[in-house]
């Protein structure tokens, strides 16, 4: 296998449900090459967000390690403290069902600033959102509200603002969760397309087998462990 970009092993994670604990995790591992495809399948409350939120370091395993390789080196020196988390979350391309955009500021601005944040110079993060939103087709929407544009469009700006900081892997929990049948396919099209052209890497969490299919390796999260 070519040089895993993010390793993690043996994670376990357990929540407080009444006066019993809910083991969630129970051990599951994951290895993932660079430039490659892994979806990972799941029934409804299987433990999916809370292992990629746990691989995107927005929450901490009870135990386990969660390695991603040479992320800390492309930041710049210097950088520490809460700026250096949100440097490292935006090197971490993450796109959530519900999109999470900022509302009050435009798609162009929304893309630009996941740039910044992860240390580019002013100029280059608003060149690298112009193009990826022309890349995702919404160089005509670069100036509009998140409200202004339809779930489909709103997934576009979210997918450009993941690949704004050029990660080495994305992170997708169900994006075409909130879209109708069709735009979702060509949301999971356009995002593996993204990724294949640029060699970045996809987990991607998805109930949708036809959009499964389409990854390099296909995983399923059951009873605490993937498989
Ligand atoms: P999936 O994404 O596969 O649907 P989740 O990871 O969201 O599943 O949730 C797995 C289980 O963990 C569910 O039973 C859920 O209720 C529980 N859970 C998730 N996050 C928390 C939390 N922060 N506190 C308590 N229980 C949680
Ligand atoms: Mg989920």
């Amino acid at each position: 296998m070519a040089a895993p970009i993010l390793e993690a092993r043996d994670l376990h994670k357990a929540f407080a449900s009444g006066d019993r604990q809910l083991a969630v995790l129970r051990g599951a591992s994951l290895r993932v090459a660079t430039g490659e495809s892994v979806s990972i399948r799941g029934e409804s409350g299987a433990g999916k967000s809370t292992l990629l939120n746990l691989l995107a370091g927005l929450d901490a395993p009870d135990s386990g390690t969660v390695h991603w390789q040479g992320l800390a080196a492309r930041l710049r020196p210097g950088v520490s403290g809460g700026a250096r988390t949100r440097a490292l979350a935006s090197l971490r391309g993450i796109i959530f069902q519900s999109f999470y955009l900022i509302p009050e500021i435009d798609a162009l601005a929304n893309v630009r600033l996941a740039g910044a944040i992860c240390g580019l110079p002013r100029k280059e993060a608003a060149a690298r959102a112009r193009e990826l939103l022309a890349r995702v087709g919404l160089s005509e929407r670069t100036r509009h509200l998140p409200a202004q544009l339809s779930g489909g469009e709103r997934q576009r700006v979210a997918i450009a603002r993941a690949l704004v900081a050029a990660p080495p892997l994305i992170l997708a929990d169900e994006p075409t969760g909130n879209l109708d049948e069709h735009t979702g396919d060509a949301v999971v099209e356009l995002l593996l397309n993204l990724c294949r052209e640029r060699q970045t890497g996809l987990v991607l969490v998805t109930h949708n087998p036809a959009h499964a299919a389409k990854c390099a390796r296909q995983l399923t999260l059951h009873d605490g462990l993937l498989a």
